[in-house]
């Protein structure tokens, strides 16, 4: 946290290149692109979102098939964006390179969904684990996280703790499997830490980088809501609707 404090500070001396073409101009200095990658990555706007986990509908039923067929335990997902392959391009280089510029650009109007969840008294707020070790406090290994972030802003806007009650118990990610492996898999990835049992906040917000299946969010929403959690919003930065 304090590195990205740090950051901060270096936005004041030194000038915000492009995240993706390294150009500089006005739109880069905001917003950590210029203006011709913003404009490339720019996603179009659905008339209708599913009323659980967001996902463009075409028409105005009220939840999508893929919630409607399932148990479903978060509360409500949002999502900054929908993905599309450049902002998925941008969400691999913040994860494998700590890019500040784009971690800027893949924030933009955070603050807006922040101060729409302000309303609702969250308790505290989760980063999705993972893996095993917790990453986002050993700053040896990764001086922040992709959603740290979200957990920053957050942190600001809705003065809510971060607090850490799940443990990963599968070392395997996500990334890679199919649909239904990914299912299969989110159903043993996590547990509740022993200090945490039956004793989880009522009303929390989930953090991640990006919703694909939901099958990760789901399940953890179901662990918390099994240890007394009674509501669980989810932000990320982007989700996979296609
Ligand atoms: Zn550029
Ligand atoms: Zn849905």
């Amino acid at each position: 946290m304090r590195f990205l404090f740090f950051l901060r500070l270096l936005d004041f001396f030194f000038p915000l290149l492009c995240g993706i073409c390294g150009r500089e101009d006005f739109f880069s200095l905001k917003i950590g692109l210029c203006k011709r990658c913003a404009y490339a990555a720019r996603t179009s706007k659905p008339l209708y979102r599913c009323n659980l986990c967001s996902s463009p509908l075409s028409d105005a039923e009220k939840v999508c098939e893929f919630c409607d067929s399932r148990n479903v335990f978060f509360t409500k997902v949002l999502s900054l964006r929908d993905r599309n392959d450049l902002l998925g391009e941008l969400l691999n280089k913040l994860k494998s390179n700590k890019e500040y510029p784009v971690s800027i650009f893949l924030s933009l109007g955070i603050r807006r969904a922040l101060r729409e969840l302000k309303t609702l008294d969250l308790d505290a707020c989760i980063l999705l684990p993972s893996y095993s070790k917790n990453r986002i406090f050993n700053s040896d290994l990764r001086p922040f996280s992709p959603s740290s972030r979200l957990y920053e802003e957050t942190r600001r806007i809705l003065r809510i703790p971060l607090v850490d009650p799940l443990m990963k118990t599968s070392p395997e990610r996500q990334a890679g499997k199919s649909f239904s492996e990914r299912f299969f898999h989110a159903y043993s990835a996590w547990e509740i830490k022993p200090d945490w049992k039956d004793r989880c906040p009522s009303h929390v917000l989930l953090l991640d980088d990006v919703f694909t299946t939901g099958a990760s969010v789901n399940e953890a929403s179901r662990i918390l809501k099994k240890n007394g959690t009674k509501s669980v919003y989810v932000l990320t930065y982007l989700r996979v609707s296609d």
